[in-house]
């Protein structure tokens, strides 16, 4: 058996950038201290916060005084405005890169008057991304949405950062032939490309593909449908503890993944609990083979 993990699985830069800002800013502050929705997709993550002192809250209504920690994916204009109004201190660990393509939304908003954004509408990222177009975003979350597009002079689209390439290329497809001049700006994170690829590489080389994550994570969900499309025994698990024999029966190359909220710790744990618990299933000498 050999057990293939992918290049670039697990936390991305952002998350992890996140998650120090708010280890640090826990040290430093007597107050309490929040964040605005969970900082990542892991509920084993969410909780050893907890017991740190930082608490997810979902709503700004529920607090009335300490920090506020701003996720990696960022927020929209209305809620700084809200938190300044309560006189709420912000830690803003929004990633640079969400930073980057709210600014892209906002001088957008200014030159055209429709942007595309392809992303899911539930997603904060999106939601954040949406209060900078100034009324004139409008979110795509699938190719057949674009098709009801009606034909337009003018057109800017660009995509969630941890948006699946191959849906953005084929909605960028179907409004190149409704658009006269229809601007591209490919906003899908360098860090989500190289995991997407590793992931559909592995997914050809293996007989068994894990994904690794929270199920609430939009990331890790992109991954499991890139894999599953090109290898049916794809698998979306959140701990190692959901592997069955069932799921490894005649496996010879075992391939594990994680999104950008997936810890090293759950990967680690994945193998694990393949090395010692399918044992018995498998005749040869056990492997583990990371590319990272
Ligand atoms: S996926 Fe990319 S853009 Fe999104 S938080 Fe991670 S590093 Fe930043």
């Amino acid at each position: 058996m050999e057990i293939i993990i992918a290049n670039n699985s697990g936390l991305c830069y952002g998350v992890k950038r996140a998650l120090r800002i708010a280890k640090e800013t826990i040290n430093k502050k007597n107050k309490k201290v929040f964040t605005l929705g969970d900082l990542i997709h892991n509920p084993q993550v969410i909780a050893d916060l907890e017991k740190r002192g930082i608490s997810s809250i979902e709503n700004l209504n529920d607090i009335k005084e300490g920090t506020v920690i701003i996720r990696s994916h960022g927020v929209s204009p209305d809620i700084y405005m809200m938190l300044a109004k309560k006189n709420i201190e912000i830690v803003d660990a929004t990633c640079p890169i969400v930073k980057k393509i709210q600014k892209l939304v906002e001088d957008l908003a200014e030159a055209k008057d429709e942007i595309i954004i392809v992303g899911n509408k539930e997603h904060p990222e999106i939601k954040g991304l949406i209060g900078y177009s100034k009324g004139k975003g409008i979110i795509i979350e699938n190719e057949q949405q674009a098709k009801s597009f009606p034909p337009k002079k003018e057109r800017a689209i660009l995509a969630q950062s941890t948006q699946d390439l191959y849906l953005f290329e084929k909605v960028v497809a179907v409004l190149i032939e409704r658009t006269e001049e229809l601007k591209v700006y490919n906003t899908i994170c360098q860090f989500t490309q190289t995991r997407q690829k590793s992931t559909s590489d592995l997914a050809f080389h293996v007989d068994t593909l894990f994904i690794i994550g929270g199920k609430n994570s939009s990331n890790t969900r992109k991954l499991y449908q890139i894999s599953k499309r090109i290898l049916p025994n794809t698998y979306f698990i959140e701990t190692a503890a959901q592997i069955t024999p069932e799921m490894l029966k005649r496996a010879k190359k075992i391939g594990l993944s994680g999104g950008a909220s997936t810890p090293p710790e759950a990967i680690q744990e994945a193998v694990d609990k393949i090395k010692t618990s399918f044992k018995h299933l498998f005749q040869r000498e056990k492997i583990v083979q990371c590319q990272s």
